[in-house]
């Protein structure tokens, strides 16, 4: 193919993208699945349970109207957005302006990485927490701009130390990126860290994106904030929220972003060059879920809780020290001896069949960590951990 090298010569940005390092542990999973063994997977952060029933009658009854088999368009249907300013009024306290300042999103994920291209020039940096959700960096680097990564360290309760980030740094970013309560290490944090944020980014004019993918998911009475809630946020931060883990809806793709009218418009205007909207249907089911009773969520938290405190209790009888994180559904594990985390979770996989994440996926200073997901039931947890007992 002597024309191949102009014609498939990948982008720079493309060929910048960091390696997708979870290849290998799913190529293996799927070899010891295909030889008939018994793998437990702990490694997805996927709800195991079905989306509630009253979400999906919804759905069908919107899937027999014709009317919503066309182009959904218009920034999400209005009653969509103001079924999220009430669910936000309600949650957080919060009056946000339906028409400018929500914004319904084709899942999280899709908002959260087409958002750079918004405000990232060629050579921009921004702010990335290191161990992170990885469309943090891919959506940087596809809009040309650079990650800078701030680690999280246990010592620091896996928040970002903000004062060690250098002044050229600073000077070069335009957004910063804060996950709480966070993947994949499970910590949360309290008001007053949303508001060191809030004062840091307004020192050094940086836009705030704030994850709040699981909110809704939290143990021992833990209630998660919003970052629109700290003083002087409402102008600066763009926070984005997701049905996915709340109601069990990842594959549905809904979510939005709130917050500062400027960065919602913003991200709008990417979007309208790129998509077309949500189906009508999902709108019309994310309005009943929002609407929905909160026992639902208080039951999933409920059995999550008891997953964790099962995994968490085995694992310390090992002597594994973990501590109980009070949200998400992952539970962050510090490797034991001085083995690498890709190398553990290939022996977890070959000895124990057990699927987890080794920590490094998601940066080098989740190195010396695997992420365990609460996706299965207590009966398979209990096994797994059986399992480890026989190979330690
Ligand atoms: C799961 C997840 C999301 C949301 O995903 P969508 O399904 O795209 O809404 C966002 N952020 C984090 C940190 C997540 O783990």
């Amino acid at each position: 193919m002597y024309w191949g090298d102009k014609m498939f010569k990948l982008s720079k940005k493309l060929e910048t993208l960091p390696p997708y390092l979870f290849v290998e542990i799913d190529k293996a999973k799927r070899k010891a699945r295909s030889e008939g063994r018994d793998i437990i997977d702990l490694g997805i952060g996927d709800p195991d349970q079905p989306t509630p029933k009253y979400i999906i009658e919804a759905l069908y009854q919107a899937a027999q109207d014709p009317g919503n088999h066309r182009y959904a368009l218009d920034q999400g249907m209005p009653a969509l957005r103001r079924a999220i300013e009430g669910w936000y009024n309600r949650r957080f306290g919060i009056n946000l302006d339906p028409d400018r300042e929500i914004l319904p999103l084709i899942g999280s994920k899709e908002g959260i990485a087409h958002f750079p291209l918004a405000f990232l020039n060629q050579g921009d940096y921004s702010l990335v927490p290191d161990p992170c959700y990885p469309p943090y960096k891919g959506g940087t680097i596809l809009a040309g701009g650079k990650p800078y990564l701030m680690p999280l360290l246990a010592g620091n309760g896996f928040l970002p130390d903000l004062k060690k980030i250098p002044l050229s740094i600073r000077k070069k970013a335009k957004i910063i990126y804060i996950n709480y309560p966070n993947n994949p290490t499970g910590a949360t944090c309290d008001k007053r860290f949303f508001s060191e944020v809030i004062e840091f980014a307004r020192k050094n004019k940086l836009i705030v994106i704030s994850d709040l993918a699981y909110s809704e998911m939290t143990y021992d009475g833990y209630c998660a904030p919003s970052m629109l809630e700290a003083e002087g946020a409402r102008d600066i931060v763009i926070e984005f929220h997701s049905l996915s883990k709340t109601y069990n809806m990842t594959g549905w793709r809904i979510g939005w972003a709130c917050g500062s009218e400027k960065l919602v418009q913003a991200l709008a205007k990417v979007k309208s060059n790129i998509d077309s909207g949500i189906f009508s249907a999902i709108q019309l089911a994310g309005i009943a879920a929002l609407e929905g009773p909160d026992e639902e969520i208080r039951k999933m938290c409920d059995l999550y809780q008891d997953r964790r405190n099962c995994l968490i209790k085995g694992l310390n009888a090992l002597g594994w020290q973990v501590p109980f994180p009070k949200a998400t559904f992952y539970v962050w594990i510090k490797v034991p001896g001085k083995t690498d985390s890709i190398k553990f979770a290939a022996r977890l996989l070959e000895k124990a069949n057990l699927v987890v994440t080794p920590g490094v996926g998601f940066g080098p200073a989740g190195e010396g960590f695997i992420r365990m997901a609460l996706t299965v039931p207590v009966k398979r947890i209990e096994e797994a951990l059986e399992r480890l007992k026989k190979i330690s």
